[in-house]
């Protein structure tokens, strides 16, 4: 009977997310301590000592409206704050101070390709503030508690704004998870509202999985915790997937439960510890928050137009295909480059060519944003247009660019690459060219008898022009040179 039954995954994410401010929520302490020494950012209000208070920082509440217009939620104009009370030593207050489910900005979505690659709308149900906690150190080369001789705590952590995105059940397979988040992490940033640095921790994801049988039977959900990477997250919900849909094929029941993703194990395991008891008070120190419209409306006219509203932009108005757009628009400051490029003047699609290619090639090599590169987007379309006047050669345009990327101008790194500014000219491309037809008297009479139309073997005897002259001829003065040696003697 097994082999007939099939299982369909339900699948919500919640995940969590860094905010990006220069203090924590609630108190002053720098928000930004890397390599820093432990516990060296803190004070009462962040370590819950006692009759400190807490105080609302005004650039979370932004930031996360930002995150939440990145994923079409509305803002909430009035949202409280709770405790959230477990115990832990991550937690010395015994409480962490969340939204929880009177957020900040509710009922968003995003637009996904299912697996069929058709369009599929996820929604949104809630992004809501709350504290980050810290952060435990155990003796244990994992760095798991099990078998720990030690264990650290460094409040650094305590207090970091988070936002927690949480999303309907909507998700049906592990390839749309991942689709869903990495779109929701470029949003994400191109709002500014986050850095969401994976390998800083700022991006974390819980995922919920149930799997609905084909004889009716339905799972209960189970949470799986822990993912911090994309693939982390995938080969987590792939395991459930399997795990939960062996036990229904033989029979048996999926119960309700919390689950750990062991990364190096690649094996989710039941946390044995049972939930702790979870009991929401409302926060006594902090007063209910009101968002005025007009707050709102001053936050929103900030959001840059979002990447998918770029892409389809580049595509319908500028003639790139789909995989370029996407390219382009994949981080904002790269599209931002690409844009200021075009406005300069350069053609949209070879503009496009140079930052999908080069641009990029710099960027990942230097570290740095594109705004950051010593080569101006400016620079680079005057680059572009004497590759199309045909003064430069692509060849040599890549060389001057090099050069302009270690900091010469323009003109410098023309001069530099060797390129004659009057090109080749003379007896010596005379010679090349004659030396070329010569070589190629079968081309040379296909042309001549009229069977090039499209022009074709006339772009094939200049690449061989170009390519002997090695870089010294210009791409304008060889196509003339080729035209006047054709023509019939
Ligand atoms: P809780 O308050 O216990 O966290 P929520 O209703 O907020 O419960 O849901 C938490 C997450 O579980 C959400 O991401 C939601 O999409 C997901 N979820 C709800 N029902 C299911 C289900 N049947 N299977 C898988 N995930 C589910
Ligand atoms: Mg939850
Ligand atoms: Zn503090």
């Amino acid at each position: 009977m097994s082999d007939k039954l099939t299982f369909t995954p339900v699948i919500g994410i919640e995940i969590h997310i860094q905010l990006k401010t220069k203090s924590k929520i609630f108190c002053s302490c720098s928000a930004d301590y890397t390599n820093d020494e432990p516990n060296s950012h803190i004070c009462p209000v962040c370590m819950g000592l006692p009759g400190s208070m807490p105080v609302l920082n005004r650039a979370v509440v932004r930031q996360g409206m930002l995150a939440g217009m990145a994923l079409n939620c509305k803002v909430q104009p009035t949202t409280l704050f709770f405790r959230k009370s477990y115990y832990y030593p991550d937690l010395p207050k015994n409480y962490q101070i969340t939204q929880s489910d009177l957020p900040i900005a509710a009922d968003g979505w995003l637009e996904i390709k299912d697996d069929a690659g058709k369009p599929k709308t996820i929604r949104i149900n809630r992004l809501h503030l709350e504290e980050d906690v810290g952060k435990l150190h155990h003796s244990t080369s994992d760095g798991r508690l099990e078998g720990a001789e030690t264990s650290w705590v460094d409040y650094n952590r305590s207090g970091l704004p988070l936002a927690e995105i949480v999303s309907e059940p909507d998700v049906s397979s592990s390839r749309e998870a991942v689709e869903f988040v990495t779109m929701l992490r470029r949003r994400v940033r191109y709002s500014g509202a986050s850095d969401v640095d994976l390998e800083k921790g700022m991006m974390r994801f819980d995922a919920n999985v149930s799997v609905k049988c084909s004889d009716g039977r339905w799972g209960r959900r189970v949470e799986v915790k822990n993912m911090n990477s994309f693939r982390a997250l995938e080969h987590a919900i792939e395991y459930e997937i399997k795990r939960q849909s062996e036990i229904l094929a033989e029979g048996g029941e999926v119960l309700q439960e919390t689950r750990h993703w062991n990364d190096a194990k690649g094996v989710t395991s039941g946390t044995r510890v049972k939930e702790f008891y979870r009991k929401f008070i409302v926060e006594p120190d902090l007063p209910p928050l009101v968002v005025s419209p007009e707050w709102v409306e001053e936050v929103r006219a900030t959001l840059p137009e979002m990447p998918a509203d770029k892409a389809s932009r580049y595509v319908k108005e500028m003639g790139l295909t789909e995989t370029d757009a996407a390219v382009l628009t994949d981080s904002l400051d790269v599209a931002r480059y690409f844009e200021a490029c075009v406005a300069a003047g350069a053609n949209p699609v070879r503009a496009g060519n140079w930052v999908r290619t080069e641009v990029l090639r710099a960027v990942n090599e230097k570290h740095v944003d594109a705004d950051a590169l010593a080569v101006k987007p400016e620079s680079l379309a005057e680059l572009i247009l004497r590759v199309e006047d045909g003064k430069l050669s692509t060849t040599l345009a890549r060389q001057v660019f090099d050069a302009m990327l270690e900091g010469l101008s323009l003109e410098e790194a023309v001069k530099k690459s060797g390129a004659v500014e009057g090109g080749m000219g003379g007896s010596a491309l005379g010679d090349l060219v004659r030396a070329t037809l010569a070589a190629n008297p079968d081309v040379v009479e296909e042309i001549r008898s009229g069977k090039d139309a499209k022009g074709k073997k006339v772009k094939f005897l200049q690449g061989l022009v170009m390519r002997e002259a090695k870089g010294q001829a210009r791409p304008d003065e060889v196509a003339s040179a080729i035209e006047e040696s054709l023509k019939p003697e």
